[in-house]
């Protein structure tokens, strides 16, 4: 064979990409992925696992090709645009505040929502979450952040089930079960002077009898603003506020808001509040955030008024802090993927690129990092099903607990929660990053390949549902407050079953000495060290347990071969029938 560098000039270029789109377009998610197959077959219980397999692959042979082709669709740069439309007024000055959105991205909301990922009449919790990793592949935010919304809000008002009032138990109804159609649902929380802060919120709620211009009364209504609000084309909201002229006026409440009240959604006449404004961001673009203001939304209470805090932080955040890590995990994976099917195809100086020794390092350490961090997904929600996916509210609750065993495993949950959330976010820009750089300039044009969509939306991860520093300093406050019956070595050691032992003190040691210092809020040079040690512990101490999940996978890696996968897809022209169907 004649190498490129020896053949005279040609003006007739014969270069094509049309092998690796081959390869990219007609990868399926479930049946081509050994990988995640072998999660899947480790952790469905057996007699769940036909089922669970048979719907996947149903449910793969859509996302993969036609779902992943609304999304491209959909973030294509012209139409990322549309994405950010709002319509105050109509023609004939009514407020209505309409959201507009790419039909692509809305068509594709409806069919996910219309999986019922929420019912228990259609999906079990196994069958829920991995089709939601299946789904979390395509990287939808504008779809996926009201997935994660929706979940939350439905594990909230479960909670309180046999509590809530009639038109709050309809929002549980409609976003669980589809009674009128599945809803979507979102959670403002933030207000403009922080998000971080929570309990320094100041939207108020006040209960009040008379009647309002919408016909209701007895009702609590809410009044101010939301910052940031995401997901706003959803039917309902969990937001927070303080309750006026209650013993715990001071404390943050959780109420359900829809954002129409019945009959009105056709009406376009929203629930007493204004969408004052979309945001322009960085990353997912095609989530529509607001800020908003109530100027009296009517507002069911969803729990003690009393308990908000620990209910929106304990259960509805941390739910979407699970989500953070499994739609990263679940995003990398196609990310690794696609970029060392890549360097398979392309060649440089006569040889494919994925032969470099530097390349092969770079293609180690991203499906080592994509693989361990979907293990490590996968072994952390395995522990939320073990509780029936029930989180506990907060450490109060958790000491109510009398079985110690229980008690502590309850407590690993909701750390490794937090820490999972901590390092995926921080890791998943980094690979991604990586990633883009296996295809030189390529990597960076948005209609060639979607990571830099995914590495715009990964960067928001750290951010929303809680920053890290908040999230560190949560973890070592929370350690001071159980010290007395989970000392930290010992959570460390619990943690770490399987891995050698003298990691596990290393660590365990590194960790125990970390939280003995009092108080991370102190500016002293001792805290500043301590801090620093902290951020990379945290990371360390993730990794191992993502790790110590990826070797308990015991999975025999079948590398993945270019030419192998060309061959067989050129083979099977059915899914671009599926492609061209759209
Ligand atoms: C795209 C996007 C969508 C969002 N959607 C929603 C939504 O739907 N609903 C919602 O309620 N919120 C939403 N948020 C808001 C998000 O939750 C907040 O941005 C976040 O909680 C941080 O709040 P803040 O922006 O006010 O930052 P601040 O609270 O002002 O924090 C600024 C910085 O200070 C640091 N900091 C704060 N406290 C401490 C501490 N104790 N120690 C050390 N450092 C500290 C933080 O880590 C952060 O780096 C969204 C944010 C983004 C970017």
């Amino acid at each position: 064979m004649v190498k490129m560098s020896d053949q005279e000039g040609n003006r007739d270029n014969p270069y094509s990409f049309d092998d690796y789109v081959i390869v990219k377009n007609g990868f399926n998610f479930y049946r081509d992925d050994d990988f995640f197959q072998a999660l899947i077959k480790k952790y469905i219980p057996i007699n769940e696992f036909e089922r669970i397999d048979s719907e996947l692959r149903e449910l793969s042979d859509i996302v993969s090709y036609r779902f992943k082709a609304l999304a491209t669709e959909a973030n294509r740069l012209e139409n990322r645009v549309k994405c950010t439309i709002i319509q105050h007024f109509d023609a004939y000055n009514h407020r209505i505040d309409k959201i507009k959105r790419c039909s692509e991205t809305e068509t594709l909301e409806r069919e996910i929502f219309d999986l019922g990922l929420f019912d228990p009449k259609r999906n079990c919790p196994w069958s829920k979450f991995v089709k939601m990793f299946l789904l979390y592949q395509i990287g939808e935010a504008g779809v996926m952040c009201p997935i994660a919304c929706t979940h939350g809000a439905v594990e909230l008002l479960q909670k309180y089930e046999n509590e809530l009032e009639s038109e709050a138990y309809k929002i549980l109804t409609s976003l669980r079960d589809g009674i009128g159609g599945y809803g979507l649902g979102s959670q403002y929380v933030s207000e403009i002077q922080g998000g971080s802060d929570v309990p320094v919120n100041l939207v108020e709620a006040v209960f009040e009898e008379k009647e309002g211009s919408d016909g209701i009364s007895n009702c609590w209504r809410l009044y101010g603003q939301k910052y940031f609000c995401s997901a706003m084309q959803a039917d309902y909201a969990i937001v927070t506020a303080k309750p006026k002229n209650v013993p715990s006026s001071t404390r943050i409440a959780a109420f359900g808001v829809p954002a129409w009240l019945p009959g009105n959604k056709e009406r376009e006449i929203r629930n007493s509040y204004t969408i004052d404004r979309l945001k322009q961001k960085l990353g997912t673009a095609e989530l529509p955030t607001a800020e908003i203001t109530y100027n009296g939304a009517v507002a069911y209470p969803v729990g003690p008024l009393d308990k908000g805090l620990a209910d929106i932080v304990g259960i509805v955040l941390s739910i979407s802090r699970l989500h953070v890590a499994l739609g990263m995990a679940a995003c990398l994976l196609k990310v690794a993927r696609e970029a060392i099917l890549y360097s398979q195809f392309r060649t440089a100086f006569g040889v494919p690129i994925s032969s470099f020794p530097l390349m092969i390092n770079q293609i180690n350490d991203i499906n080592h990092n994509a693989m361990r961090s979907a293990a490590g997904a996968f072994k952390v929600y395995s522990e939320y099903i073990h509780f029936k996916e029930e989180l506990v509210s907060g450490i109060r609750e958790l000491q109510k607990i009398d079985d110690l065993t229980e008690r502590k495993r309850r407590y690993r949950l909701r750390e490794l929660i937090m820490l999972q959330k901590i390092v995926v976010a921080d890791d998943a820009p980094a690979i991604i990053r990586k990633a883009i750089s296996f295809f030189g300039g390529h990597g960076i044009m948005e209609d060639f390949i979607d990571f830099p969509r995914l590495h715009r939306d990964s960067l928001i991860m750290e951010l929303w549902e809680g920053p890290r520093n908040v999230l560190l300093t949560q973890i070592h406050r929370d350690f001071q407050r159980v010290a007395e019956w989970y000392t930290a070595d010992d959570f460390v050691r619990d943690l770490l079953e399987g891995v050698d032992q003298e990691t596990v003190k290393f660590l365990s040691t590194e960790f125990s000495r970390i939280i003995s210092h009092d108080s991370l809020l102190r500016n002293d040079e001792e805290t500043l060290e301590i801090c620093r040690d902290w951020e990379k512990l945290s990371t360390d101490l993730f990794h191992i347990y993502q790790d110590q999940a990826l070797v308990e996978l015991n999975y025999k890696e079948k590398p993945l071969r270019f030419s192998k996968l060309l061959r067989k897809f050129k083979k099977k022209p059915e899914e671009e029938e599926i492609l061209i169907e759209l």
